[in-house]
C-alpha cells in the first residue's frame, strides 16, 4: 500500500514556545500510525531542532523543512543548505508550495533543481503543485499541473520519482475554508497519477504518494482522504491546532 501522510505545515507562524507546546499537545492526544502511515511537521528553519529532539523516537514521525536552496554551500547570505538540514537529522523537505512560487519567484526550472538536490542528500521532497482560480475558472487545469509535474520531475529516473511525494494544492483553497470537493480532489489526483504512468508506467505511478491540501480539517479530512488517488493531506491552518491536526493523522486510511 502507498504512504498515507498528513503533513502539517506550520508556515510563518507560532513562537518556538507555542510550537513546543503544540507538539506536546499532540503528542498527549490519542493517535494512531500504523506501518504504511505518517506524520510529518514542516517547522520553521529555527525550530527543526527543538522539534526534532522532541519528536525523536516516534515512528513514522518526521520533521520537515519547509523550503531548502539549490546549492550545497558556499556564499549565499541567508539561506539553508539540504547538508544542513541533514546534519540535524531531517530527511524531508517540502518544496514548491504556492507562496514561494508566488511570493519568491520559485520556477518549475528552480524547483527541479531543488528537487535534485534534496534526493542527492537521500532525502524525501514533497513537491507541492497545483493551479490558480482563474486557471480553474478558464479550466484548463490539467494541463497546466501536468506542466509543473513535466518540467520538475520528469528528468527523473523511474527509481528516483518513487522517492517524492507530491502535494496537490489548489491555490483558491488554500486558507480560503474553501475545499475542493472529495470528487474535485480524487478527479486532479487520479490525473496525476495517469500523467505519472504515462511517463514511467502503472506501477510506478501507484506507488507514488500524492496528498490534497487547501482548507483540510478535521470534518473534512476523512472525506477527501477516503477517495482512492487521495494519500493524506498536507494541511495548514487546522494543523496549527492540537485537536483538528490529531484528527486529521486519525482520517488516515
Ligand atoms: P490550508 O493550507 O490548510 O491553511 O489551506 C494548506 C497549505 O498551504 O499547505
Amino acid at each position: 500500500m502507498r504512504k498515507q501522510i498528513a503533513a502539517a505545515n506550520w508556515k510563518m507562524n507560532l513562537t518556538i514556545q507555542q510550537g513546543e507546546q503544540l507538539l506536546n499537545d499532540i503528542i498527549a492526544k490519542p493517535h494512531h500510525l500504523s506501518a504504511h502511515q505518517q506524520a510529518v511537521f514542516a517547522v520553521p528553519f529555527p525550530y527543526l531542532a527543538m522539534a526534532q529532539a522532541k519528536m525523536a523516537g516516534k515512528d513514522n514521525v518526521f520533521i520537515a523543512a519547509q523550503n531548502c536552496y539549490t546549492k550545497k554551500s558556499g556564499a549565499y547570505t541567508g539561506e539553508t543548505s539540504v547538508e544542513m538540514l541533514q546534519s540535524l537529522g531531517i530527511q524531508v523537505v517540502v518544496l514548491g508550495h504556492s507562496e514561494r512560487r508566488e511570493y519568491f519567484n520559485e520556477s518549475n526550472q528552480m524547483l527541479a533543481d531543488k528537487v535534485n538536490i534534496v534526493l542527492e542528500y537521500n532525502c524525501t521532497p514533497i513537491f507541492c503543485c497545483g493551479e490558480a482560480l482563474a486557471i480553474r475558472e478558464a479550466g484548463t487545469q490539467n494541463e497546466y499541473v501536468a506542466i509543473q509535474l513535466e518540467e520538475s520531475l520528469f528528468h527523473l529516473s523511474a527509481e528516483q520519482i518513487q522517492k517524492v511525494v507530491i502535494a496537490y494544492e489548489p491555490i483558491w483553497a488554500i486558507g480560503t475554508g474553501k475545499t475542493a470537493s472529495s470528487e474535485q480532489a480524487q478527479e486532479m489526483h487520479a490525473h496525476l497519477r495517469a500523467v505519472l504512468a504515462g511517463k514511467y508506467g502503472a506501477s510506478v505511478a501507484d506507488n507514488i504518494s500524492i496528498l490534497y491540501g487547501g482548507s483540510v480539517k478535521a470534518s473534512n479530512a476523512k472525506e477527501i482522504f477516503s477517495q482512492p488517488d487521495v494519500d493524506g493531506g498536507l494541511v495548514g491552518g487546522a494543523s496549527l491546532i492540537a485537536d483538528e491536526f490529531v484528527a486529521i493523522i486519525n482520517s488516515l486510511k
